[in-house]
């Protein structure tokens, strides 16, 4: 099984400065863009698993209950480092995990609707509890206004950088924050382990409400 994280002098400058260089990187965007950045490759038949597991993995990629729990990971991750660093999927199939540039910023609504989830611009004293959408009277006000979470996808980071110009302590924080990243695919492939061993597939019927045209006798 592939591991991520690696352990790294954090007192050798050389061997920071290696670790990043010769980190895996790909592309934030797409190849035509350019930018690269930090990432982990997370093709199922590179990870160098069981072919039980492989196999099982693959028909788990078809279910949505699959990805809830490594969304979970990535906003784990995103929260605790403020958003200004992000990680997500990229890649044709979503192979990869690539680390982004981002932000927070503080929205401007004030209230919403605890039964359909609509935000507003105004408060419930402005306009009152009714819901605009709804009509339910089950707006609230926010305690504190909701985060408006944005990435830079045609960001890069540290393409072509020179590290030898920066200061011994950004150098180790640059490492720390990839090495945290690495950490984190190493979990999204525990978690995928685990559900490949606690789960099994199976095939569920849906039936779907559908209109048709028919012919009623007049009355
Ligand atoms: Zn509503």
């Amino acid at each position: 099984m592939v591991r991520f994280y690696q352990g790294i002098d954090l007192r050798s400058r050389n061997a920071m400065i290696e670790f990043l260089v010769k980190h895996f990187r790909y592309y934030t965007a797409n190849s035509w863009n350019g930018s690269q950045s930090y990432a982990c490759n997370l093709k199922i038949n590179r990870l160098d698993l069981s072919s039980e597991i492989v196999d099982k993995l693959f028909d788990m990629i078809h279910t949505q209950e699959f990805f809830y729990g490594i969304d979970e990971l990535l906003q784990e991750f995103n929260h605790q480092h403020g958003y200004l660093w992000q990680a997500s999927m990229n890649g044709r199939n979503g192979g990869y995990l690539v680390l982004y540039q981002g932000q927070a910023t503080k929205s401007d609504y004030k209230s919403f609707c605890t039964s359909c989830g609509q935000r507003n611009y105004r408060s419930v004293q402005e306009t009152g509890p009714i819901c605009g959408r709804c009509k339910k009277p089950h707006r609230i006000d926010y305690m504190t206004a909701p985060l408006n979470i944005s990435v830079f996808p045609g960001r890069g980071t540290d393409d072509n950088e020179n590290f030898k110009d920066w200061d011994i302590n950004d150098i180790r924080e640059r490492v720390r924050l990839v090495q945290e990243f690495d950490m984190l695919a190493d979990k999204i492939v525990d978690y995928a382990i685990m559900c490949a061993n606690n789960y099994t597939v199976e095939d569920e019927e849906i039936f779907i409400p559908k209109t048709r045209k028919i012919l009623v006798p007049l009355t």
